[in-house]
């Protein structure tokens, strides 16, 4: 290892340059150095207990066009579905015997009224279904400040919200030219002021995109004071504008997980208590990608609960794994995945990040 090294991951507070010298860390001795540094900190500030959000992927129709996705508007090559409310409230149902503490409703972005009413009839029937006990998180995109007041009203309580790369100048080049960066950061702040549990994060490896803004993404965390945090590789998607943007990423996507798997570290070690999700991304990379992810610091697993039926419609990207598992499959095997690495399951608990919990109590 390295002797500069040491003293850099002995540190509390990160400098930008600390932070680059982490990410590019090519060396698996320093790497693991790395992973066990985070590790270190994680069971420090939030401990070895991984919390389940159940994932329910509601409807693959979307109205953006993101350069990146699968489920793009301009991809004529995807069969779009909505579930209905009875199915969404089975997800509910199996989230609740199952002891998940929170479910994740997330989807392709709609801002019509009808989509807008459907979600808070959604929200309110599923605190209905499980007396208020499963927490609720949105991953429904930008939307105006009185639908997201509605929706906080009708129950939910947490939001997801990446803003893709902290890079202005790089959002542009991944985006059409109607969706906005700013509209976005300004999303953001709306969710923080109403009162939600803000997530964010990032795809990390998208093209043009380099160690420093990778770096100013874990500032940009900070800044905005997230409570939680989702980022996982940029995978090409066969149909997209961005298809071939990475020449060669196939012979390289062990690279590509290496590097995702150092910014989960860097960033917990940076940040402490917050939540970070280990992102189905990764193991789409690599059978045990989620695993890893939880030694490098993570803490949140996002089991998905959508009917098997409708998962290949809701294809991000390329190589999306467990296709083919239901959500029992899908809980068994987590389960077995957790426990192989010496951690534990925080069944039926929300599992709010203490970084959330220590900004309330001073409020
Ligand atoms: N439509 C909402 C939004 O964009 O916020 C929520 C659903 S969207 C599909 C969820 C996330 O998928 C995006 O924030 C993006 O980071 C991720 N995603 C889309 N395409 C991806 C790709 N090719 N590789 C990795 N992640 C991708
Ligand atoms: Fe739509 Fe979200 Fe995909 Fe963009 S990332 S095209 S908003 S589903």
């Amino acid at each position: 290892m390295r002797p500069a090294l040491d003293p850099i991951l002995k540190k509390d507070e990160l400098t930008r340059d600390d932070i680059i010298t982490l990410l590019d860390i090519d060396d698996p001795a320093e790497e693991s150095a790395l992973f066990e540094r985070a590790y270190e900190v994680k069971q420090r500030h939030v401990g070895t207990k991984v919390y389940f959000r159940g994932l329910i992927e509601l409807s693959n129709i979307c109205v953006k066009n993101c350069f990146y996705c699968g489920i793009r508007r301009g991809n004529r090559a995807v069969d779009r579905y909505a579930l209905s409310e009875e199915e969404v409230l089975e997800a509910a149902r199996f989230a609740v015997t199952a002891r998940y503490g929170s479910v994740v409703i997330q989807s392709g972005e709609r801002q019509d009224d009808e989509f807008i009413c459907y979600i808070e009839r959604l929200v309110g029937k599923v605190k209905e279904i499980s007396d208020g006990k499963l927490g609720i998180t949105l991953s429904l995109g930008e939307q105006s400040e009185a639908t997201y007041r509605r929706w906080y009203a009708a129950g939910a309580h947490r939001y997801l919200l990446r803003i893709e790369t902290s890079n202005a100048a790089l959002y542009k080049t991944l985006h059409p030219d109607d969706h906005s960066f700013e509209a976005r950061v300004e999303a953001l702040r709306t969710l923080y002021r109403l009162g939600y549990q803000v997530g964010t994060g990032v795809m990390i490896g998208l093209p043009g995109q380099t160690t420093a803004d990778l770096a100013d993404d874990i500032a940009f965390f900070k800044k905005m004071d997230v409570a939680m945090i989702g980022m996982g590789p940029f995978i090409p998607h066969h149909d997209t504008p961005l298809a071939d943007a990475i020449p060669g990423w196939r012979e390289h996507k062990e690279l590509h997980l290496r590097r995702a798997l150092r910014m989960i570290a860097v960033t917990r070690i940076q940040l402490r208590d917050i939540n970070i999700a280990s992102t189905t991304a990764l193991q789409a990379i690599d059978e045990t990608g989620r695993e890893m992810g939880l030694l490098a610091g993570a803490n949140i697993i996002m089991p998905n609960l959508t009917d098997t039926q409708y998962r290949t419609g809701y294809q991000l990207y390329d190589d999306k794994p467990c296709m083919d598992e239901n959500a029992t499959m899908c809980a068994a095997c987590l389960e077995r995945r957790i426990t192989s690495i010496g951690e534990t399951v925080g069944y039926g608990e929300w599992g709010d990040s203490p970084h959330f919990l220590n900004a309330k109590k001073q409020h």
